[in-house]
């Protein structure tokens, strides 16, 4: 994946650069808050920032944790990735977690026992719809290696066609991979994990949330002005802009990555997620296999669904709660929403649009923004 996007890089950047990237559509305004503009990948994906910062606390010398705010921000979930979040970076909390399946109960750090914990409680809520116990089934089916929508369309269609050599995971190395899989089986409890021989962890449906949460906790320490910024398909708004205006989000459109099918005027910290069969996916034999997988079948969720979009003020429920309601389906995704108290917005299959009560304050179709 990694190479994919490095092949691509000059590419994406130059789209979005020059406005086909349609997520972030905040202007800009004059102010006297200087404005920090990057476009860049990280934790496997995109990362573009727009943050307004104030003197002088926007610019540090390099070496003393290097560059401008964005740079630093880019460090930070570069560094979460590594050090905690990561199923294949060697070394990382999460990699020597799994390498330790089956043995002892391991020591968590802090950060690692309160995500651990939350996600048991996104399992328990959604009746295992959300389960990260399901590594071994991710990796079968090498969703990692899978082109992402971060790309321009055609690039993603490229990407997948040049794939000839990808092959379904068989079904019977699926069915024993779910048989070890379980968020029941996990215990968490003293600061440690014990996890069952043959179980893998899997973070990858809430990383960027993850990440958000981080960037949060960063804007707030450098007392930034305000900052609009996306990781993949999560994004997080943060404070004002210069001139008042509310941040907008777009919506992507589902059957049509290059429009919105509308936009969400934010004011202040809010969270939102998407979780979409369009992100990340392969076809074979002219079907498309997503990456969103029904944790009761091993297989890509068919809950007549294209997306799902939660707008939180946490980045964890935002992105944890996205993947879980594309599992569940519209009915049972809304009844989850309004257990967390977050806003959502599902997109079926034939493109009917349906939201939350509270998500209609917010969003508003393309031709009215
Ligand atoms: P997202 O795009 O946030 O919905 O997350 C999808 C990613 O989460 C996949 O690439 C997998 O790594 C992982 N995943 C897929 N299905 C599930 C699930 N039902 N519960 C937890 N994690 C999942
Ligand atoms: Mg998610």
């Amino acid at each position: 994946m990694k190479s994919v996007l490095r092949k691509f890089r000059k590419w994406i950047l130059f789209c979005m650069v020059w406005g086909c990237f349609p997520l972030l559509l905040s202007g800009c305004g004059q102010s006297k808050a200087a404005r920090f503009d990057s476009v860049d990948i990280a934790m496997g994906t995109v990362v573009v920032q727009q943050i307004y910062a104030r003197q002088p606390l926007m610019q540090r010398p390099a070496g003393d944790g290097g560059g401008d705010i964005a740079d630093r921000a880019l460090a930070r979930i570069r560094q979460l990735e590594q050090e905690t979040l990561s199923r294949r970076i060697p070394g990382s909390e999460l990699a020597l977690l799994n390498a330790g399946a089956g043995g002892a109960p391991a020591p968590l750090s802090a950060k690692m026992e309160a995500i651990l914990s939350d996600c048991m409680e996104v399992s328990e809520a959604s009746g295992g719809a959300f389960d990260i116990t399901i590594g071994k089934v991710v990796a079968l089916w090498d969703i990692d290696a899978w082109a992402g929508s971060q790309m321009p369309a055609d690039a993603q269609q490229l990407v997948n066609a040049q794939q000839p050599a990808y092959q379904l995971p068989d079904a019977d190395a699926l069915a024993e991979a779910l048989a070890s899989a379980g968020y029941g089986k996990l215990a968490v409890e003293n600061r440690s994990v014990s996890i069952p021989e043959a179980m893998s962890l899997d973070l990858g449906a809430v990383g960027k949330g993850i990440a958000l949460d981080e960037l949060l906790g960063m804007l707030e320490e450098e007392q930034a002005a305000g900052a609009v910024i996306s990781v993949g398909g999560s994004v997080l708004t943060y404070g004002e802009k210069p001139d008042k205006s509310p941040w907008r989000v777009g919506i992507l459109n589902p059957a049509d990555r290059a429009g919105n099918l509308g936009v969400l005027s934010l004011v202040g910290q809010w969270c939102v997620s998407t979780s979409g069969d369009y992100e990340r996916y392969v076809e074979v034999d002219g079907i498309r296999y997503h990456h969103i997988i029904d944790p009761g079948t091993g297989y890509p969720a068919k809950s007549g669904l294209r997306s799902v979009t939660i707008l939180a003020k946490d980045g964890f429920l935002s992105d944890a709660l996205s993947t879980a309601c594309f599992v569940l389906g519209r009915e049972k995704g809304m009844e989850l929403a309004g257990r967390f108290a977050v806003e959502a917005l599902f997109v079926d299959e034939d493109g009917t649009i349906v939201m939350t009560e509270g998500m209609r304050a917010y969003f508003s179709p393309p031709d009215e923004t």
